[in-house]
Formats: C-alpha cells, sequence, structure tokens
C-alpha cells in the first residue's frame, strides 16, 4: 500500500507528534523551545540527548541510530510494526467509507495541513522578528568588549584589523530558556551578537555569545539557577537554516571560501591570513553545514547530502573552491560525515566548485594546516 493512500493518515498527521510520543510511553524528554530531546527509544540505542521531537514540524529524529520520520513512523519505529499496524495503533481501524464521508475526510486533511503550514510560518516571522530586536538593541562592536573577547580568543585587533558589520555588542542581552511553565530568564548580561543571513543577504537570526572577560576564554558561564544545570553560552533565535554568519567579504575576486562551525574557529583560520584573498563565513553550527542527509542501515558516517532539503547551506555562485574546517576538539566520525555531506551539497549545486575538509587536530596550528591542505 503506498504511504498515503489510508484516509486515516490525515487523522494521524493532525496528532502533534508528542502527544503520539506520550501515548508510545517515551519518557525523559526535556523541553527547549520548540524541540524536545532525550534517550533515543529505539531498541539498544538509548543515550540521553541524541533524540529529539519537533513540535514545529511534528518530527522526530534520532541523530545516532538515524531513525526519523512523522507521527506513523515514530509508531512503526517503537512498536516495531508495519504501516498498516502503526495506523491502527494510532487512529483505530479502518472503516468502510461512502463518498461524502471519503469527502469530508479529505477536506479536514486540507484544513489541517493549511493550518499546519500557517502555524510554521508564523512561528518563523516570530523568531526573525524577536531576532531583529535583539540586532537593533546592540551596537557596532568595535571598540566594545567584543574586541576584548576576541584578543581572549587568538583573534587580535592587527590580525583583523576591522571588524564586520554583522558583528555587534549587546550589553545587557537577555538568557531565556523554556521550562514547562513558559520562558524564563537565567542570566542577562554582556553578549556579542552576530547577524545570520540567509542566501539573498536578509538577516533572518542572530547568534549570541555571552561574555564574561574575567573567564579565562572570556565566555560566561551560565547555571539554570532552579536545575543546577550547566548551559551553552551560545544560542541562536530566529530562522537559520541556510544562512551563515559573514565574517569577511566577500572581496571583489574572492573565489576561495574558509568555513568553520563556530565564529573563533573561522576568525582563527581568518586570522591566519591563509589562503589568501580567502572569504570566512561561519556555518554556525555542523547540521547547518551538513543540511539533511540520508540516513539508515550502515549510512550513518557516509556523508551523503538529501539533496530534496531545498533550505540547506549552499555557497554563492562565485565560490569556486570551498574549505571546511574540521575542529579538533569534536567527534570526529560523526563531525567528518557531515562536513562530507555539506561539500558534496556544494559540489552537485555548484558545477565547478571544489570542496575540501581540513581537519585541524586538537593543539595544532591552524595556518599551517591550511598551507598544506590537502583534496578531501
Ligand atoms: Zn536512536
Amino acid at each position: 500500500m503506498a504511504y498515503d493512500s489510508d484516509y486515516r493518515l490525515a487523522d494521524a498527521k493532525a496528532k502533534p507528534i508528542k502527544d503520539v510520543s506520550d501515548l508510545l510511553g517515551i519518557s525523559g524528554l526535556k523541553r527547549a523551545g520548540r524541540e524536545w530531546t532525550g534517550p533515543c527509544p529505539g531498541i539498544g540505542c538509548g543515550g540521553r540527548d541524541r533524540f529529539s521531537l519537533n513540535a514545529a514540524k511534528n518530527l522526530f529524529n534520532c541523530r545516532i541510530c538515524g531513525a526519523k520520520g512523522d507521527q506513523v513512523h515514530l509508531v512503526m519505529f517503537v512498536r516495531g510494526v508495519e504501516f498498516k499496524a502503526a495506523l491502527d495503533w494510532l487512529c483505530g481501524p479502518k472503516a468502510e467509507l461512502t463518498p461524502a464521508e471519503r469527502a469530508e475526510m479529505d477536506r479536514r486533511a486540507e484544513e489541517n495541513r493549511a493550518r499546519q503550514a500557517r502555524d510554521a510560518a508564523k512561528y518563523r516571522a516570530d523568531a526573525i522578528a524577536a531576532a531583529r530586536e535583539i540586532w537593533l538593541a546592540s551596537v557596532p562592536a568595535e571598540d566594545t568588549p567584543v574586541r576584548d573577547y576576541l584578543a581572549l580568543r587568538g583573534i587580535p585587533r592587527e590580525r583583523y584589523p576591522a571588524l564586520p558589520n554583522c558583528l555587534r555588542f549587546h550589553p545587557a542581552c537577555r538568557y531565556m530558556v523554556k521550562g514547562q511553565t513558559g520562558w524564563r530568564e537565567v542570566h542577562c548580561g554582556p553578549a556579542m551578537i552576530a547577524s545570520i543571513q540567509a542566501a539573498d543577504g536578509k538577516g533572518t537570526a542572530v547568534h549570541r555569545t555571552w561574555i564574561d572577560l574575567s573567564q579565562p576564554k572570556g565566555k560566561a558561564l551560565i547555571t539554570d539557577p532552579l536545575t543546577g544545570e550547566v548551559l551553552k553560552s551560545k544560542k541562536t533565535l530566529g530562522a537559520k537554516k541556510g544562512g551563515a554568519i559573514r565574517l569577511s567579504g566577500p572581496w571583489a575576486r574572492s573565489e576561495t571560501m574558509v568555513m568553520g562551525e563556530g565564529i573563533e574557529t573561522t576568525l582563527s583560520a581568518l586570522a591566519a591570513g591563509v589562503p589568501a584573498g580567502a572569504v570566512y563565513w561561519c556555518g554556525i553550527d555542523l547540521g547547518n553545514i551538513s543540511g539533511a542527509r540520508i540516513m539508515g542501515q550502515g549510512k550513518k558516517y557516509a556523508g551523503i547530502p538529501d539533496m530534496t532539503d531545498a533550505e540547506a547551506f549552499v555557497p554563492p555562485e562565485w565560490v569556486r573552491d570551498l574549505i571546511l574546517i574540521q575542529d579538533g576538539d569534536s567527534e570526529p566520525k560523526s563531525t567528518h560525515a557531515k562536513l562530507l555531506s555539506g561539500a558534496r551539497r556544494a559540489m552537485a549545486r555548484r558545477p565547478g566548485l571544489s570542496a575540501r575538509i581540513v581537519p585541524v587536530p586538537e593543539g595544532q596550528d591552524l595556518n599551517d594546516v591550511l598551507m598544506g591542505a590537502s583534496d578531501a
């Protein structure tokens, strides 16, 4: 039976995925915005935070075993049943329908699709507006504590004489977390704000790094007073997918782009100054550089891009040579797979472009590594 030929599918897809997850007895999930993360319910998978539900898109995903899909796939995955049995479990047995009933089902399905599309569009617009507000409340980064922060991260003024417009400083940026009872503030302090620009150059999100210049690496130590959990000092807000933080360029004749996961890594490459004339963009996170991948048995580390992902990052047309930096301090196999996916997507979308992955082992000099960059 084709996946979409059962009328109950529309009912199944109208159910919020968190409700389906609760019905299935999946436990240990923690909420962060519209995402829920926790251990994977897959047999023999588990872990701590590899599994996630996306309440906005009604999808689930395990970044380790690769299981993913919608509400029905989740039932199939957890209960180990086929499509029809999953629908029986979720929606009850299939009834014989009259043409009128069938038409009514179709109408409801269409209504539901339209409502979900409207919700998603509104959520996106609200997030972009909130990001813009933070951007407008911040000031150009030059001669602010952002300078001192970058110096602490090994990027001195002489190597990066003019900070780009995409970096700003916010003197009192609020760090909000979403719990069971709504949003609450856990920290408020100075932050480096970076604009995330979509392919068309529009600012659609902000990246924030909370800073504390009394710390050795300049990053604020933020702890949730309620749970005692140590939080990351970086967060993004808005619609970041497919975007980048444009730390330098493009210059008139540039053809080479260097992209790292973090702002600091990318800036270290920039400060090293090789290759000459390159443009340095930060890819925000590995998932954004990778885009969606083809997953499944034996494909976890294969790095095959899912080319149906229309929102994934693709370098601009002028890029002929793409260098992706592989950080030495992240898990090498999955990091490499994600970078490989990004590299292959770029080559497929931009004929004539060549892409390389340059691993930077911990403690090694980025300059030397980039000078001897070899093809992936
Ligand atoms: Zn899993």
